[in-house]
């Protein structure tokens, strides 16, 4: 007999065995969806690796044909492949292309599917909702693909979306996952931490949220993995910049501008207060909060020292407000 958390699974498989099937041997699949995965820069290969698929642009074909296929009503529901509103049913990703996301072992818990059209009221993400097999926080995009590179290469490139996983994957940087828009997690953080103590993050170069982003590092620091940040000119992303580059001038790019993520975020606060004595103090208990999460001592004194040297103050205040941000903690 099999279990009700199976019948999601086998759900979900067959889901995304039937998005790929539309998208390469429909009409529509390949006229829309393959054409807009092409336009991307994206290879045969890479659409194959990722198990990329599309949703037909009509109200219930794919709910129509796992109920002809025998897959319950129930499960078709609970994870979320269809809506279910009084008597009617509707595909949730009616005219998406499709990006199953898998666990560590490959199977399928649920999808992220990208709009085509120019909708501004439409969401150009959505994301299959919370089920049984499928708790977002505690799931990595990509990382069924990265963790033996991540494992091999010692480090690990966090970046924003679905696209920016591929596109690395495709020109040769294979250690990348995203956390697919959502806020990073402990438990994602967890899930990196078993396969290295070191994590690249990745910035879309829209600035937008830069500084909340920075805040979430903390939680990084705090599981004592040791963390670097890289930006991108304005207006790109990692996944446009890797479509416009070589392998080789990609990672040059990432050798030259990873930055230590204490370094850089004394270095731009200071920019921001810019003189300014009352802000120059809050910047101060920002960087130090940042530093008191690090749980290795030694560090946390090397830099109170370099954040001294950035900031230009004395390390002796560092060090007394590091004291008093940890007394406030216990
Ligand atoms: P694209 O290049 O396809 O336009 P992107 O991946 O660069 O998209 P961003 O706007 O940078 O998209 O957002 C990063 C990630 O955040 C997306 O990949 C997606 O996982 C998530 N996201 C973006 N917009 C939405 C949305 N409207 N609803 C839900 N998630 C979203
Ligand atoms: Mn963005
Ligand atoms: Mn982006
Ligand atoms: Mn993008």
């Amino acid at each position: 007999k099999i279990d009700a958390r199976e019948s999601l699974y086998l759900v979900s498989e067959y889901a995304n065995s039937y998005f790929q099937k539309i998208l390469h041997s429909t009409d529509q699949g390949k006229a829309i969806g393959l054409s807009y995965f092409k336009e991307r820069g994206f290879t045969d290969e890479i659409i194959k690796k990722f198990q990329l698929g599309y949703s037909l642009d009509q109200w219930q074909a794919f709910t129509d044909d796992a109920l002809g296929k025998g897959y319950k009503l129930e499960f078709l529901e609970k994870t979320g492949l269809t809506i279910v509103k009084e008597d009617k049913r509707f595909d949730r990703f009616k005219g998406r292309v499709m990006f199953p996301i898998h666990s560590m072992s490959g199977r399928v818990l649920g999808f992220g599917g990208r709009i085509l059209t120019n909708d501004k009221k439409a969401a150009k993400y959505l994301n299959s909702p919370e089920s049984d097999i499928y708790h977002k926080s505690k799931v990595l995009y990509g990382l069924y693909f990265a963790k033996q590179t991540i494992a091999k290469e010692n480090n690990c490139y966090l970046v924003e979306g679905y696209t920016d996983v591929i596109q690395f994957y495709q020109t040769g940087v294979k250690n990348v996952v995203s956390s697919s828009g959502t806020a990073l997690t402990p438990e994602q953080i967890r899930l990196i931490n078993r396969l290295t103590a070191n994590i690249t993050v990745l910035f879309d170069g829209d600035a937008a949220g830069l500084r909340a982003s920075l805040r979430g590092i903390d939680l990084i620091l705090e599981q004592g993995m040791n963390v670097k940040v890289c930006t991108f000119p304005d207006g790109e992303d990692p996944d446009s910049f890797a479509k416009s580059n070589s392998l080789a001038e990609l990672q040059d790019y990432l050798d030259a501008n990873a930055k230590d993520f204490i370094q850089f975020k004394a270095s731009i606060l200071v920019e921001e207060a810019n003189n300014d004595p009352i802000k120059k103090a809050e910047t101060i208990r920002d960087i130090v909060n940042s530093i008191s999460k690090i749980p290795d001592a030694i560090k946390q004194e090397v830099y109170i020292q370099e954040c001294a040297q950035i900031m230009d103050i004395s390390e002796n205040v560092l060090f007394s407000t590091l004291a008093q941000i940890s007394k406030k903690d216990f």
